[in-house]
């Protein structure tokens, strides 16, 4: 088939699930590759093709529904119709001579080289199926195909026939892929394939060293970025332990999972030749719920399959109503040609019955679900917005939560498609919630160099604005560094509370990662108590790391925007005054015992290189008692030390005013006042 494609159209149409989208995404790429553009407007395509899911009925109505159409278009014009996707072999029978071209989705690489025969003068080098960029229809969410294929057998089942075995992308690949859709800005990431649990495995036995499905999720989760990422579809025999780990560790998995059960019914579940019992599955469910506890469980559950009795439907009952599923995708069984079930089992359940069952367990669902979108109200969560109607002189901005629950939020102005907001959940529906959107929670920054009087200025606004601390230094996160860290005494605090001192034991391994989390989730509770947040120190690199919320898990920290709307107030004293403050410190710790504090850590912990005690303050006296220097020197040592300290902590200050962080400098009480209050009030 010869043909010029320049200035020609395509269009794509989609019958099935999301693996079907994903696979049109490539072959969107490959015809534009090949000179076609896409048209929204299927009259005006010279190429109409078809991805459908022939396993299901109602896509094969469709598909003789348009052929129809076409075959009218075709007597007026040229037109090419290809088709593609899940097609059982029987209908690939009857529809192959009824389309131009035919693309055997078993045979992915096949995909390309049938795909050039459109343009075979073209000169055109086609990667390996998964590997084709795909022409993404969503710029902000995304359907990474993992693997493809299946060799499970349920037996009612057609896409192990249709899609051929699992057949799993190079972890490699995915990743890339991954790492490319979060730079170009992706809010939603889903790893796609019939069977995802089972990732890998079919590499790994033939040789090659790859990931398991645990393995990549934990790796794409910790790829840099602010990203909802998910995983379709699990299979109960393949989620193990190792798995449920690793969803727990994830920090961008949504709080969300489909695990289809299909049958509560261990004679049916047998017959659908599933691999378990109802007894595993639910030991499963417990095991998630445990590890995650705010998690929302989805399912899938056929009703009437075949010899489903009244009692093995009460089972599905029974399990719907224990495991209390927020969401099920029910489905009356009818029979696919191909599959098991249609050569072996009698579809004997009278459609009567089948209808009836599925209302039944349908309205069960319907008060479940509800049940679970009242839980919701009053949480602050995170929206992702698909769609936004105008309704007389309002918006409506209609998105989804992390866990698939649909949210209406009516504004003024208009939300941005593809965009993250915080909302608070005002009202549950059977649809979903409705919410309103939420003003940043506020928090108060005190910053400067050492011995600036931060921790005075802190209690002085606490006292006014009903705040609370949150100390931001690393040395005084420690127990039994008390004198030389100049740590906060419990006369100094007046009554307020203080967070995170004296939190770990020098001993201890205790990073920034450990901070940011410990500093986020007081925050938190602070806030819970209808109170000020204010984080108070001079450590710099913890001050940024919650304004600047950086991101840690990449090797460099990335810089994202920060979850609360907050003010910094700075104090830097004027150099010859702050020297005279250090120096009056210095003098005051010696003579308050921080030689005796650090001679008792080194006999506690008989280690002199203990992190806690290479701070300042700490390793001039081991000097010392290690008779290396005077105890005049070493206080010599320390007052110039903390100078040197101090400027560093100007500087890294300045570089933050630089990133465009606005500081207010040395304002009187009276000012600082007034600024609190028109911030608080905003
Ligand atoms: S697990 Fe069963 S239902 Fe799912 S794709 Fe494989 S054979 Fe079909």
């Amino acid at each position: 088939m010869k043909q010029n494609t320049k200035n020609k159209k395509f269009h794509l149409i989609i019958f099935g699930c999301q693996m079907n989208y994903s696979d049109a995404e490539r072959l969107a790429s490959v015809l534009k590759e090949l000179g076609y553009q896409e048209t929204k407007d299927e009259n005006q395509a010279d190429l109409i093709g078809i991805i459908a899911c022939s396993v299901r009925q109602s896509a094969v109505d469709r598909i003789y529904g348009k052929l129809r159409n076409w075959q009218l278009i075709k007597e007026k014009r040229p037109l090419i119709t290809l088709l593609s996707g899940c097609v059982l072999e029987r209908d690939q029978k009857k529809l192959r001579d009824k389309f131009d071209l035919f693309i055997d989705i078993k045979n992915l690489q096949g995909l390309a080289e049938n795909i050039k025969s459109l343009a075979p003068e073209q000169k055109m080098a086609l990667p390996d199926f998964f590997d084709i960029s795909p022409s993404y229809y969503s710029p902000y969410r995304a359907y990474v195909p993992i693997m493809t294929g299946c060799n499970k057998f349920c037996s009612y089942c057609a896409v192990p026939y249709t899609r051929g075995r699992e057949v799993s992308r190079p972890s490699k690949s995915i990743i890339e892929e991954v790492s490319n859709l979060l730079k170009q800005g992706y809010k939603e990431i889903v790893l796609l394939g019939q069977n995802v649990n089972s990732y890998g495995k079919d590499r790994q036995k033939s040789g090659a060293k790859e990931l398991d499905f645990p393995q990549l999720l934990e790796k794409v989760d910790s790829l840099a970025g602010h990203f909802w990422l998910k995983f379709l579809t699990s299979h109960p025999y393949d989620m193990n332990d190792k798995l449920i780990k690793a969803m727990s560790n994830c920090k961008n998995l949504s709080d969300y999972l489909h695990l289809p059960v299909q049958s509560g019914s261990n004679k049916i579940l047998k017959k659908m030749n599933r691999h378990y019992t109802v007894a595993h599955y639910k030991k499963l469910i417990k095991k998630i719920r445990l590890a995650l506890p705010d998690i929302a469980i989805s399912t899938d559950i056929i009703v009437g399959f075949c010899s489903e009795t009244d009692k093995d439907f009460q089972e599905n009952l029974k399990l719907a109503k224990e495991l209390k599923y927020n969401m099920a995708y029910l489905s009356q069984y009818s029979t696919r040609v191909g599959t098991v079930a249609a050569r072996l089992y009698q579809d004997d359940v009278p459609k009567k019955n089948k209808k009836e069952r599925w209302e039944k367990l349908n309205k069960i669902i319907e008060q479940q679900s509800f049940a679970f979108n009242q839980k919701l109200i009053g949480q602050k969560r995170e929206v992702l917005i698909d769609m936004v109607k105008k309704d007389k002189h309002e918006y409506i901005n209609i998105g989804k939560l992390s866990n698939y629950v649909a949210v209406h939020i009516r504004t003024k102005k208009p939300l941005k498609i593809g965009e993250f907001y915080p909302v608070k959940i005002k009202e549950a529906k059977f649809w979903g919630v409705q919410a309103e959107l939420k003003a940043k929670d506020k928090i108060i920054v005190v910053l400067g160099p050492t011995a600036a009087g931060k921790s005075a200025l802190a209690v002085k606004l606490a006292q006014e604005f009903k705040g609370e601390i949150i100390s931001a230094d690393s040395r005084q996160i420690y127990k039994g560094l008390d004198i030389a860290s100049n740590k906060i005494t419990k006369k100094e605090m007046a009554g307020i509370p203080h967070h995170l001192l004296d939190i770990t034991t020098p001993d201890k391994e205790y990073n920034l990662y450990h901070w940011q989390q410990a500093a986020f989730a007081t925050i938190e509770k602070i806030l819970a108590k209808n109170k000020v947040p204010i984080i108070a120190g001079g450590t710099g690199l913890y001050i940024s790391s919650i304004i600047q919320n950086y991101d840690l898990h990449p090797q460099e920290p990335q810089i994202r925007d920060c979850p609360y709307d907050f003010i910094i107030f700075g104090l830097s004293p004027d150099r010859a005054k702050l020297y005279q403050k250090i120096n009056q410190r210095v003098e005051k710790m010696i003579s308050d015992g921080s030689v005796a504090e650090t001679k008792k850590i080194y006999r506690k912990f008989k280690n002199k290189k203990l992190p806690a005690l290479t701070g300042i303050g700490y390793r001039e006296i081991i000097e010392y008692l290690d008779n290396k220097i005077s105890i005049a020197e070493a206080i010599d040592k320390i007052k110039q030390n903390t100078r040197h300290y101090a400027k560093r902590q100007m500087t890294w200050f300045r570089r933050m005013e630089r990133q465009g962080i606005k500081i207010h400098w040395n304002q009187s009480w009276a000012q600082s006042k007034k600024i609190i209050k028109q911030f608080l009030a905003k």
